[in-house]
Parts: structure tokens; C-alpha cells; sequence
């Protein structure tokens, strides 16, 4: 599963109430004052967002979040009436062994933005179309007077943080994937056969493994990582070289059920194997507008089976759940979002996990394809930029990450991974380093992190990481 953003078309057709609750939600984020005056472009952008002396951290981000805690955690309308169904209904054995792929073939058959998409890979590349994105979020922050990521923290009078040394390794083994979600931020789908790691960049990821103890995490991620055929030998041999290793699969769920895969659950607990699910709704509607259909209750069956195997319940078996927006706002207060989630789950379906983490929808790939087209991506950078939040930026997930995509080439996270922003390149083509070329990731600790405008998506609000919020909450 990739870490995820986006919402599609077919919610803006949706006549369902949470199309309404997002409405609404629209018109006070973009009915607030605008901080950037095009006019006044200069004088706006050199006003600092920190802070003013006398004034507490904790007044300041009620003053200068206008949008945050806005978005209502009511993330759903539709109130689920089944609740006497609980789990035993939702227990469906008869999925596990069946394909969700032609399902997934035949919806991006009538998917007019998939199709759409499509025809320019063909004709301008992935590259080509990370070239117009990047021109796109460019020209939107031009016309609000914002000044690129990088001028902008120094007009706030942040730094960027130098590198940690790495504690997170995370992989991307390959872009194929039983799911093609609206907001899938790397483009999966089952078309993406070729982009799968091989057996020996496997091999050459666990070697850094061992020789970089300072890695704590090894985060496994697509596509859905679980199809790759050398998935099982990556985790093995991690486990068996480092014991203590905490392993993340970031799993869609739906992989659990596809055929070859009945005895996955197994062999994630047989290895304690973290897993990170996404669901970004607990309403069937929502996740099946935003991830395809029928994927709502196999996310479920999947979710009942992981706790029937004791996630969630034993505490070397983490379970943790991701929740991403729908549409162009900001998630909502992680902390209040993840009580509701758990009580909706367990009422309704008997499900229990850890933690929820929720992650902002970053402006780059089909989610910024989406905005461009609706003419909405300068509204949705400018709340980003309006959300500024100047205590995420100690805590951006790339100071202590090494992201390693499917080929070997080594990326600070894995946005950059998906726009071609290598490290050790100061140009938006590939290039730079593969884990062919370091003995160890220390190596990479002198290297400048690459940050550029889709970065506004990690410091808004309260922050975003593939772990969820980085900033504090207030209580
Ligand atoms: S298409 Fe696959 S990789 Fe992309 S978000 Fe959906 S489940 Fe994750
Ligand atoms: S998008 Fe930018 S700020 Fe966010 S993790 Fe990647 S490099 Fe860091």
C-alpha cells in the first residue's frame, strides 16, 4: 500500500451527505481571509507566521491554523444502520482466495480521469508529466505571491533541520497493485507490471540493513508490497538479522484475499509484521468511492481476520490504520478522529486497533491532476501555505528516513521518490544515488534533503508523515 492522498470525479457526482459536510467544509476554508495578497505579494510573504514574542505556541496556532480542526471528524453522514450485523456478518471466510483485480480492471475501464491520465503517460511519460505537475504547483504559489518552499521557511525564519542519522528504512518494491485508488500518490494499479524489485536490489537493501544499526524501522511499501514475489524473503531475512527490527507492511488490506495469499495473515504475525492499513472512511460509501468498489467490505473481512489472529490484542502484533482526506482539506484532529474511528469500528464491525494516523493529501500525482483539473490546485496550495504550522518542520519525516524505490535509487521520502527528485541530483531528473553506490547509509548523511513546493503538504496543520500528524496536538 502506498502512503495515500486524493479524492475522485465520481464524489464530486455523489449526491451522498459527506459530498455536502465536504462542501461545506469548503466554504469556510476558502472563505476565510486569504494571509497572501497578490497584490501585496511582498509585504505579505515577509510577515513571519511563528509566533510574536509575548505570545504562546499554543495561541499562536489558534491564530495562525485558521483551517486547522475545522474539518468536522463526522467523516461520515451516512450512518451505518447494520449495527446488529456486527461481526459475524462481516466475517466473509468465502472472499478469502478471490480476486478483487478484474473488479479493479473493469472500474478503470469507465474511469474517464484513469483514461485520461493514461493517454498522456503515453505521450509525455512519468517524467514528462512530473515536469508539468511541478510547473503547475509552481505557477499557483506565482499567482498568490508565495515564494517556493525553500525562501518561504527562510521568511518564516525556519531552517530546514540537517539530517539525523537514519533510523527508517523504507522500500518501495513495486508499483503493482491489486487496487488503482483515486488518491493513489504512486499511480498503482494491476497495469503496473513492470516496476517490481528484483531479487538481488532485495538482497542489497537487507545488507544496509545490517550494516546501518542506527535503523530501528524497515518499512515495507508499493503498490502492494505483499505482491512482489521476493516480499516473504525481504521480511525472513530482516527479521532473522535484526530480532529487535520493527517491520511495517503497508498493507491495502484487499491483497489478504487475493489467491496465493490465504496464509498471509500467518506468516505477518508468524514474523510480528506492524501493519499499516489504510481506511480512509468507516462508511462503505466513502472508501468505495475513494478505492474501488467492493473494497469496503473486504477491507473489513480483512480487518477481522488480522484481529482473529490477534492484532491489535497481543502486543508484539501492531495494528495501526490510516485515514486520509476525501477531498481538498485538511484531516481532522488526529486524536479525536482516531476515537471516533474506534468507537464506529468496534460497534459496528467488532474491530479493534491501535492507533489511526492521518495524513494530508500531498499535491503531487493523480491528487494534483485532479485539482488542475477542476482549476482548484492554487486554492489547495494556498491552504496549505495558510496552515503553516513552524513546529512540524523539526519534525518532517525525511531528516531521519532513507526512502529506496523498486529500481535502488535512494530518495529522502517517498513524494520525492515519486517525482524523481533523487538524492544526490540538484535537478528534477533521475539520477543520483542507488544503494548500489554506498556501503552505508551514513554515506547520505552530509546530502542535502530535496525539498520543493509539494513539501507544504507535510508542515500544514498539524503536519503529515507516513506515521500521521508530527506536531502536538492540543488537548
Ligand atoms: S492503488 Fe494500491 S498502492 Fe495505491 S493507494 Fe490504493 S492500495 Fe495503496
Ligand atoms: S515531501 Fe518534502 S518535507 Fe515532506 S518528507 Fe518529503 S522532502 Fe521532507
Amino acid at each position: 500500500m502506498a502512503i495515500v492522498l486524493l479524492i475522485l470525479s465520481s464524489i464530486a457526482l455523489s449526491s451522498n451527505a459527506f459530498f455536502v459536510n465536504h462542501q461545506s467544509s469548503r466554504v469556510r476554508l476558502y472563505g476565510s481571509t486569504r494571509l497572501f495578497d497578490t497584490e501585496n505579494a511582498q509585504e505579505a510573504s515577509l510577515t513571519p507566521l511563528g509566533p510574536p514574542s509575548g505570545i504562546t505556541t499554543s495561541d499562536h496556532k489558534k491564530n495562525a491554523l485558521p483551517d486547522y480542526g475545522k474539518t468536522p471528524i463526522e467523516v461520515d453522514k451516512i450512518r451505518l444502520e447494520e449495527r446488529s450485523r456486527a461481526s459475524e456478518a462481516w466475517r466473509r471466510h468465502d472472499l478469502f482466495g478471490s480476486s478483487i483485480i478484474n473488479q479493479t480492471l473493469e472500474d478503470l475501464e469507465v474511469d474517464v480521469d484513469f483514461q485520461d491520465t493514461q493517454k498522456r503517460i503515453n505521450t509525455i511519460g512519468l517524467e514528462g508529466m512530473s515536469k508539468e505537475e511541478r510547473t503547475q504547483r509552481r505557477r499557483a504559489l506565482d499567482n498568490l505571491g508565495i515564494p517556493p518552499f525553500a525562501k518561504f521557511l527562510r521568511q518564516q525564519q525556519q531552517v530546514m533541520p540537517k539530517r539525523k542519522p537514519p533510523k527508517v528504512l523504507q522500500i518501495n518494491i513495486g508499483l503493482y497493485c491489486n487496487q488503482a485508488c483515486s488518491h493513489c500518490h504512486v499511480e498503482s494499479s494491476p497495469l503496473r507490471t513492470e516496476e517490481v524489485m528484483t531479487a538481488e536490489t532485495a538482497a542489497r537493501c537487507l545488507e544496509l540493513l545490517k550494516n546501518n544499526p542506527s535503523i530501528t524501522t524497515l518499512d515495507i511499501t508499493g503498490g502492494a508490497p505483499e505482491l512482489n514475489p521476493h516480499f516473504r524473503y525481504l521480511v525472513r531475512m530482516a527479521r532473522s538479522l535484526r530480532p529487535d527490527l520493527e517491520i511495517i507492511d503497508r498493507c491495502n488490506l484487499t491483497v489478504l484475499q487475493e489467491p496465493g495469499q490465504e496464509d498471509l495473515v500467518k506468516f505477518l504475525k508468524e514474523n510480528k509484521v506492524h501493519v499499516i492499513a489504510s481506511l480512509p472512511c468507516y462508511s462503505a460509501e466513502n472508501v468505495n468511492t475513494q478505492r474501488g468498489n467492493g473494497v469496503f467490505e473486504r477491507s473489513i473481512a480483512a480487518l477481522i481476520a488480522l484481529n482473529d489472529a490477534g492484532y491489535s490484542k497481543d502486543p508484539n502484533l501492531r495494528l495501526d490504520l490510516v485515514y486520509n482526506p476525501l477531498g481538498a482539506f485538511l484531516p481532522p484532529p488526529q486524536g479525536k478522529l482516531e476515537t471516533q474511528y474506534k468507537e464506529r469500528l468496534a460497534d459496528n464491525f467488532g474491530i479493534l486497533f491501535d492507533q489511526l494516523f492521518t495524513i494530508t493529501n500531498m499535491p503531487i500525482k493523480r491528487f494534483a491532476d485532479f485539482l488542475h483539473r477542476r482549476g482548484e490546485l492554487e486554492e489547495y496550495m494556498e491552504l496549505l501555505v495558510r496552515n503553516f504550522n513552524p513546529d512540524t518542520v523539526p519534525q518532517l519525516m525525511c531528516l531521519d528516513t532513507v526512502s529506496v524505490s523498486w529500481d535502488g535509487r535512494i530518495y529522502d521520502c517517498d513524494f520525492n521518490q515519486q517525482l524523481g527528485y533523487a538524492v544526490g541530483v540538484d535537478s528534477i531528473h533521475r539520477g543520483g544515488k542507488t544503494v548500489f553506490d554506498i556501503e552505508s547509509l551514513d554515506d547520505l548523511m552530509n546530502l542535502p534533503i530535496r525539498t520543493d513546493n509539494h513539501c507544504f503538504g507535510c508542515t500544514a496543520g498539524m503536519g503529515s508523515s507516513c506515521q500521521g500528524a508530527t506536531a502536538q496536538e492540543e488537548e
